[in-house]
């Protein structure tokens, strides 16, 4: 297939390699003609250019990918669908879904909204990985109106990259991810506090594993709290809650009552990831 990655970020690199090694025709564009030379030397992209208009086939694409930050998904499409082909199917990466997918649909009615379930600390195409999809879920949030050709040939394509492919609507995924992925990342964040003494030293693989998402990328986080708003916000009440719950226990020194919650709380660890 002809493949076009905007965006040749930690997500759009990591995707270009997987699409390269299985022999489809990747192109892809940054802002910085260094990072083109760098995601083709690499193999995260067959060619890359920062005018997309002036990569060869490129008028012809089966799939384009936006792969920018949320913000720039719809400014991306709004730009380029005057241009692209109407049988080009168009999805995007961006982790937040409600707030893009109507408009986008309606900027090129063969947009079907995605979010692959990976990722990592790092930025940019430095950051990509071969196989960062593998054994990952990869959630589709096309509207009711999508085109169900468009929809399969996704699943088709994401799964050949060992993803699990799952179908929601947009505000069912925002709600899903504010609990489990942009809800937690503010919790592990407020666990970072600045060192005393030999803490730093002392500090350990359970400080390491708490903290690593809190610890990621800054613009990331802002932008997930920003267009994930009001179900960030009810998460992190939930949260605020539960915590203050268990502060009042330790005051009062209800040790019992305090056990069973962590009692609960590793009974519902091992519904999410049993052992
Ligand atoms: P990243 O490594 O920072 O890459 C972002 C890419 O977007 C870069 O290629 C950058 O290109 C481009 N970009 C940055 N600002 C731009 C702008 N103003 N206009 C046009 N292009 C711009 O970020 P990422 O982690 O790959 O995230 C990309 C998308 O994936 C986001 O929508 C994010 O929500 C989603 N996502 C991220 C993760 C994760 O864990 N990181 C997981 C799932 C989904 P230049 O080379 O031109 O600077």
């Amino acid at each position: 297939m002809n493949i076009g990655i905007l965006g040749l970020g930690l997500i759009g690199g990591s995707l270009g390699y997987d699409l390269v090694n299985r022999n489809h025709y990747v192109w892809g564009t940054s802002r910085n003609p260094d990072t083109c030379r760098q995601a083709v030397d690499r193999g995260a992209a067959c060619v890359a250019h920062p005018d997309w208009q002036a990569i060869p086939g490129s008028d012809r694409a089966d799939v384009v990918v936006l792969c920018g930050p949320i913000a720039t998904i719809l400014p991306t499409l709004q730009a380029i669908a005057p241009c692209l082909s109407p049988d080009t199917v168009v999805t995007d990466v961006a982790s937040v879904k409600s707030c893009l997918c109507q408009e986008a649909a309606a900027l090129h009615p063969r947009f079907v909204g995605g979010h692959p379930m990976a990722g990592g600390s790092g930025q940019g195409l430095a950051a990509a990985v071969p196989d960062l999809f593998r054994d990952r879920p990869w959630v589709l949030t096309p509207l009711p109106s999508a085109d169900r050709a468009a929809v399969t040939l996704l699943q088709t394509l994401w799964e050949s990259l060992g993803a699990k492919v799952w179908e929601l609507a947009p505000a069912a995924h925002d709600r899903a991810v504010a609990r489990i992925s942009h809800g937690p990342v503010f919790v592990s964040a407020s666990a970072l506090v600045p060192p005393h003494g030999h803490e730093t030293q002392l500090a350990s693989s359970g400080f390491f594993d708490t903290t690593r998402i809190g610890g990621g990328n800054p613009q990331l986080g802002r932008l997930m709290a920003q267009y994930n708003r009001e179900a960030v916000l009810v998460t992190l009440q939930e949260n605020a809650a539960r915590l203050a719950w268990a502060i009042a226990a330790i005051e009062q020194e209800r040790w019992d009552d305090l056990e069973a919650w962590l009692q609960e709380a590793a009974r519902l660890r091992q519904t999410y990831f049993p052992t």
